[in-house]
């Protein structure tokens, strides 16, 4: 039976080993820190539950699904809110909620007359010549400035955490990037159903992927996954890997172990740490892709102290505004159990990003955030909960040089067979993305070792 070794048991790890497990192979997985789920982590607080982390997984494929069921936590799975559908925008700093119909588009004061009109002109402009190009390029070619501005940017801003200007729209953004190409135009092949799938991928359109999160938070999945992977080690950095004439020796601590196939799940800035075979020495070069920093700063309150209603999944803000945060999630408008009672709420404020980086380190970061909030959606009290919780290097940004990133990842497991890489650094930041490379990852390593028995 081959041995696996899988570093790093964040969702992409843990996915991994836990499907090469079950196919029957043998697998260790070694994390550095003494818990499972890098930024997934989750705090109970007198009645609040709040995530220091990510806030909802989308079910973006199948695999999404069919992960939850097999750690045992489909009875736990906690879905949005339907009534918190609504999106907001800061419109001259206030929330103004995002179209959902033809008629909210005609008439949002988002947007000027002639930026309205001027979406009318998109099925007829070409698509990009060049091989990528911004995504604010991109945007500002099809949709026009003013969709940029006002939409893209705090969309980007809430996903990202990141900057338009300098994020690859080909690769940050592969899915409009493939539906410009397939077909030449992004009104017409959404009406057609979107860009072509994979159907290995099993994806799940995202207007009806379900947006999910845990009774007890986010934290139950990867406490879940650790608990059914036979052979986790916690506290096991891994420092050198060595290339023998079968397989690889890991080394950790004091220790070194062997194996057939290792996975590199870790993060895109940990080659720098390891002592790597001279066939993927170049992999240290990843540190160079940018991860800002990012502080997610939660405030709960009073209901009635909100003027707000808080009805929908949160509101996104435009650089043009000038505010000192990117966004805020109305967390107990999507999760209702996240308060001690229904006479509270609970805003989760992300601070940061490309846009401030700075600003991710400010000394008060709940301050700051209240400040900002205070005029935003009306707030008359002081908060009754607040945490905070700073990622110094939080996400990675697929900017333009990512083409050369990703073509050096393919030539390193194709320079030293046996060895694959799996991580937010590849193919997707989310953790829905996550889940689904790490499933794809996992079978191509298996139908490997078939290949390699026969
Ligand atoms: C603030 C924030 C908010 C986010 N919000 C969302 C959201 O709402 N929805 C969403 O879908 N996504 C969100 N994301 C993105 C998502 O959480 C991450 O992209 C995803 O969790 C990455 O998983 P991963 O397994 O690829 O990497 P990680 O979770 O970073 O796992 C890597 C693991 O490897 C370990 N490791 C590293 N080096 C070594 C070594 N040498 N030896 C042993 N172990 C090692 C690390 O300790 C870590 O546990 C957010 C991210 C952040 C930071």
């Amino acid at each position: 039976m081959a041995h696996i070794v899988i570093i790093g048991a964040g969702i992409s790890g843990l996915t991994t080993a836990w499907y090469l497990q079950k196919k029957g192979h043998r697998v260790t997985l070694l994390e550095k820190k003494s818990r499972a789920g890098g930024p997934i982590s989750t705090v109970q607080e007198d009645g609040w539950i709040a995530e220091e982390g990510p806030g909802t997984l989308l079910e973006v494929s199948e695999h999404v699904r069919n992960l939850i069921q097999d750690a045992g936590l489909e009875n736990e799975v906690l879905l949005s809110n339907p009534k918190a559908k609504k999106r907001f925008i800061a419109f001259q700093k206030k929330p103004v909620s995002l179209p959902s119909s033809i008629k909210s588009a005609i008439s949002t004061p988002l947007l000027h007359w002639n930026s309205k009109l001027r979406f009318l002109k998109e099925p007829f402009i070409g698509p990009a010549k060049s091989e990528d190009e911004t995504l604010a390029d991109f945007v500002r070619r099809r949709l026009g400035a003013e969709a940029l501005e006002r939409f893209i940017n705090p969309l980007v801003g809430g996903i990202y955490a990141g900057d338009p200007e300098r994020l690859s729209a080909r690769y940050a953004f592969p899915r409009l990037w493939n539906l410009e190409q397939e077909h030449k135009s992004l009104i017409r092949g959404m009406m057609k159903g979107g860009p072509s799938k994979d159907p290995a991928r099993k994806e799940i359109p995202r207007n009806k992927a379900r947006i999910i999160n845990f009774k007890k938070g986010l934290n139950q999945l990867p406490e879940s996954l650790s608990k059914k992977i036979e052979t986790v080690e916690f506290n096991a950095e891994v420092t050198k890997i060595r290339k023998k004439s079968t397989g690889f020796s890991v080394s950790y601590g004091e220790k070194e172990i062997d194996c057939d196939v290792l996975v590199y799940a870790g993060r895109a800035t940990g080659f720098r740490n390891i002592s790597l075979p001279k066939e993927i020495e170049d992999l240290k070069s990843l540190d160079q892709i940018v991860h800002p920093p990012v502080c997610v700063v939660h405030l709960g309150f009073r209901r009635s102290d909100i003027a707000h209603p808080l009805d929908g999944f949160g509101v996104l803000i435009p650089a043009v505004e000038k505010f000192d945060i990117l966004g805020t999630q109305f967390n107990s408008s999507l999760f209702p159990n996240r308060t001690p009672g229904s006479d509270f709420v609970l805003t989760t404020s992300f601070v940061g990003g490309m846009r401030q980086p700075e600003m991710a380190h400010h000394s008060n970061p709940e301050e700051l955030v209240l400040k900002n909030l205070t005029n935003l959606l009306g707030i008359k009290g002081k908060p009754v909960f607040s945490h905070h919780k700073l990622w110094p290097k939080a996400i990675p940004q697929y900017e333009m040089d990512y083409g050369k990133y990703a073509l050096l990842m393919d030539d390193s497991e194709k320079a030293l067979p046996g060895f694959y890489l799996a991580g937010n650094y590849r193919g997707g930041i989310s953790l829905g993305d996550s889940i689904t490379n790490a499933v794809m990852l996992s079978e191509r390593i298996d139908a490997s070792l078939q290949d390699s028995f026969i």
